[in-house]
């Protein structure tokens, strides 16, 4: 098998039963004789494509009638800008629970756009907790309150969302999108850039109920108003089609699998695995965040020296591990289990862990 194992945080992995599909029809898509990437976004074939990743993704969520589902480019990163820019004014309050470097810098943009009120976490921002109800100071009729679901860089994750008391939730899914089941309704709005857990880089997915759509700012450039895209259905321009196609793949994959709920059992046994190798041998992994907001996507830990962190990773790529390094801003080890990460590739780290250890 000529596949690495890969634990990189994005791009990452893809299913292969998904790329073997876009290899399939790569010359040859839908009998069409081209491929999806020279057809028109126009076509009726390429709509289904289109139209079908959506279905796939309102399906695995159970997604209600009254959300849309959008395709958008410019990343994340776009999204940070984005929301504000169609939800906050001058005068008005955002709440931003700080819990790293992806949500500090969704609140720099924010601040662009009206006021920012950091519920928690502070300026720097929270690298190693999540935060309980009662830590946050939410603003009563804030504008919106915004989450980052996992910190792809830290490591922690929300295993429970706060409640808002009515305002509206905007969360930034990005590394633990359709990880697991989860009840969309206390959600606003959700983004989440496509090259971690549902596709390659070029597409973000967004999720935006009726009711906030309704609220958005007019006055800003037609390209960013979520209702430009809400209204054509992600095809005012051309949309980003072979990574729409991807996503497409990849949720019928998920969906092949056994939906949410087996991409849940799957992913909570890979990193299970992994962390119970790191807790066996305290005095050599360190897991540097708290036990209850360990992310179930990336998991981070250090070894006793920075050297020793070098030879693991340098001695993972000779096992075909790939993308073992932590973030550059934190150092470390950094392995990602995103839900196409084959079952193999966790046993394979957590055996070559344990040998680490011993040998170390
Ligand atoms: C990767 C990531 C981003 C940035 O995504 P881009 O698509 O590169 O803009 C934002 N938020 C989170 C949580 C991420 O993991």
């Amino acid at each position: 098998m000529p596949r690495s194992f890969n634990f990189s945080a994005g791009p990452s992995v893809l299913p292969v039963a998904a790329l073997e599909r876009a290899q399939r029809e790569l010359l040859d898509w839908a009998g069409t004789g081209t491929s999806v990437m020279e057809a028109s976004h126009r076509g009726k074939d390429y709509e289904a494509v289109h139209n079908e990743a959506i279905s796939l993704m309102k399906e695995l969520i159970g997604l209600p009638d009254n959300y849309q589902v959008l395709f958008l480019q410019g990343g994340a990163s776009q999204q940070f800008a984005v929301v504000p820019m169609n939800f906050l004014s001058p005068g008005q309050t955002a709440d931003y629970i700080n819990t790293g470097t992806w949500a500090k810098k969704a609140i720099a943009e924010a601040k662009l756009f009206g006021t920012v009120n950091v519920a928690w976490g502070g300026d720097k921002g929270n690298a190693t907790q999540i935060p309980k109800q009662a830590d946050l100071s939410l603003t009563p009729g804030a504008r919106y309150v915004h989450v980052t679901s996992n910190n792809t860089i830290e490591g922690t994750q929300f295993h429970a969302f706060p409640d808002t008391k009515g305002v509206p939730i905007v969360c930034d899914m990005s590394s633990d999108f359709l990880w697991a089941p989860f009840d969309p309704k206390p959600f606003a709005l959700i983004y989440a850039g496509a090259q971690k857990n549902i596709g390659p880089a070029g597409v973000t997915a967004v999720i935006i109920r009726n009711d906030l759509l309704e609220t958005a700012k007019t006055d800003i450039p037609t390209i960013f108003k979520y209702g430009t895209h809400a209204k054509e259905n992600s095809l005012y321009n051309t949309p980003p089609c072979f990574a729409i196609y991807m996503v497409r793949n990849v949720l019928a994959v998920v969906k092949e699998t056994g939906g949410l709920s087996a991409m849940k059992a799957y992913n909570e046994k890979k990193a299970g695995m992994i962390y119970e190798t790191i807790d066996a041998k305290p005095d050599f992994f360190r897991s540097p965040v708290d036990r209850d907001a360990r992310s179930m996507m990336n998991i981070v830990f250090r070894l006793p020296s920075e050297e020793l962190e070098e030879k693991f990773v340098a001695e993972g790529k000779k096992l075909k591990m790939m993308g073992l390094k932590g973030h550059r801003s934190v150092g470390g080890i950094r392995v990602s289990v995103y839900n196409s990460c084959p079952m193999e590739a966790a046993e394979a780290v957590t055996s070559f862990m344990k040998e680490f250890a011993k040998a170390n």
